[in-house]
């Protein structure tokens, strides 16, 4: 497959690798989209799981009760380390060791709350500390107790999870004063202090990737199936192109290949022919004469079809021009009277318009065969009187154009007429003999030269071909 691929035709090839490469850029481009989609689904999908558990703690008076407890005990603590009973350190661990005391019966109590809201996936959830700083009054001997800027934050309730696993719920940040009764060196004193306590309420979804995925689900699925349908019908075309591209070389080989072996037993037999018609020979019987005759005839007929199939087989590429310039007025005038002088089968007219003097460069014989192709089809495909009308114009480029008054061709099949083997499929043009090779043959004649040919027809109205050869060709 790949080296047919390599031996096919440039402008397919061309073509396939552009198909290819467009379906490239649509998957990249869809991709693209997919994943953006994914993105926003899942941007979308955590601030409606953010809404609906925010403030739950606040809203429930469960948690808010252990919650005032905690804070309760933390600021005890705070106070303690204030008149140096206990170092920072202990006051994390004592912070610690309660909250850990309490943790069972929080989680238990915010499970509940969950429950109540119906949110149908797991969600894991926790409370952290980000700093406490103990303000100085001037502000500018602020003591920093605990700070996540340095070490991880603190966990002060909720499930066990890192960072990078959860999502941001809120954050809120506490200022306020405090007073205390402290007994310092014996004797009660009133302490005062202001606090900063940053915590954060963090939640984890267990498997958010796949809930996310299943709310694209109708769209990945109507994506890869699209994307399936498209690459299956561009692998089917390139395929089927591949197999018609296979029989269409078989196809030209088998047709070149018989008519050259058809070509020596014919050569043989028109010999043989010419030997037998010798006078010497007819002895057998005075009938045989007729008969060598026919077989004369049939074999000069066989002769003229293979010609036919093996020349007006050739595509413009392989037709080898020997150009020359030629005076175009007479050149016409004697390939159209030769023609006209030819034509014993119907009655013929031909009305010539060709006035001009310019000169055209072309490859005379090739040039004739496609002229003279034209004009006899005018002929086979005429009525009984057959009246053709040939004009040539000469306006930047040479026209050529050649009119008749036949069968004509209906407007469907026009544009296949100069497709190889294409013949008409009506009764009219059954009745002559032909193989489709004439006007194709004569499309690549033109071509070869640089020009085109047009052709303008409706049935039962004659037929107009246009023949238009670049001046600079
Ligand atoms: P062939 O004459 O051998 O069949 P051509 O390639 O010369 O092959 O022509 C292809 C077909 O186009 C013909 O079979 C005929 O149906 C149609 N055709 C060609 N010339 C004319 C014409 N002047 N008027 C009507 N039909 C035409």
């Amino acid at each position: 497959m790949i080296f047919l691929f390599l031996k096919m035709h440039k402008k397919i090839r061309l073509l396939i690798g552009i198909s290819i490469l467009g379906l490239l850029a649509l998957s990249v481009i869809q991709g693209y989209l997919i994943n953006n989609t994914y993105k926003l689904e899942k941007t979308a999908f955590i601030s409606e799981t953010k809404k609906s558990i925010s403030r739950l703690d606040d809203l429930s008076p469960k948690l808010d009760g252990i919650n005032e407890t905690l804070r309760d005990n933390f600021l005890n603590l705070i106070a303690d380390y204030y008149v140096k009973k206990i170092t920072k350190k202990q006051v994390l661990e004592k912070l610690n060791a309660y909250s850990d005391s309490i943790n069972r019966f929080y989680i238990t109590s915010y499970e509940k709350e969950l429950k109540e809201k119906e949110i149908g996936y797991d969600l894991k959830f926790q409370k952290i500390v980000n700093t406490i700083i103990v303000l100085d009054s001037t502000g500018l001997k602020n003591d920093t107790i605990f700070s996540s800027i340095k070490t991880p934050s603190f966990q002060l309730l909720g499930h066990k999870f890192s960072r990078e696993e959860g999502h941001e719920v809120s954050r809120s940040l506490w200022l306020t004063d405090h007073d205390f009764n402290r007994e310092v060196d014996g004797k009660t004193t009133s302490i005062k202090f202001n606090l900063q306590l940053e915590t954060e309420d963090r939640m984890n979804i267990d498997g958010w990737e796949k809930i996310v995925l299943g709310r694209m689900a109708s769209l990945l699925l109507i994506s890869i199936g699209i994307f399936l349908l498209v690459f299956g019908l561009l692998f089917y075309s390139i395929k089927s192109l591949i197999t018609q591209k296979k029989i269409a070389d078989i196809k030209t080989d088998f047709v070149n290949n018989i008519t050259h072996e058809l070509k020596t037993p014919l050569s043989t037999l028109t010999l043989a022919t010419k030997m037998l018609q010798n006078d010497e020979m007819i002895v057998v019987s005075p009938r045989s004469k007729g008969i060598v005759s026919t077989i004369e005839r049939q074999n000069i007929r066989l002769q003229k079809l293979i010609d036919q199939v093996l020349n007006n087989s050739l595509g413009y590429q392989e037709i080898q021009l020997h150009k020359e310039i030629v005076l175009t007025r007479e050149y016409l005038n004697l390939i159209i009277d030769d023609f006209e002088l030819s034509v014993e089968s119907k009655k013929i007219k031909i009305n010539k318009n060709i006035k001009i003097k310019e000169q055209i460069c072309i490859d005379k014989f090739y040039f004739t065969t496609a002229i003279l192709n034209v004009l006899e089809n005018a002929v086979k495909y005429g009525k009984e009187r057959v009246e053709i009308n040939v004009s040539a114009t000469f306006d930047g480029a040479f026209v050529l154009s050649i009119s008749d008054n036949g069968i004509g061709i209906p407007k469907n099949e026009v544009p296949f007429l100069f497709d190889k083997f294409y013949r008409l499929g009506n009764k009219e043009v059954h009745n002559v003999k032909g193989l489709g090779l004439g006007l194709y043959y004569t499309n690549q004649i033109i071509k070869a030269h640089q020009g085109k040919i047009e052709v303008k027809s409706e049935e039962n109205s004659g037929a107009t071909f246009t023949i238009t050869i670049p001046s600079n060709n």
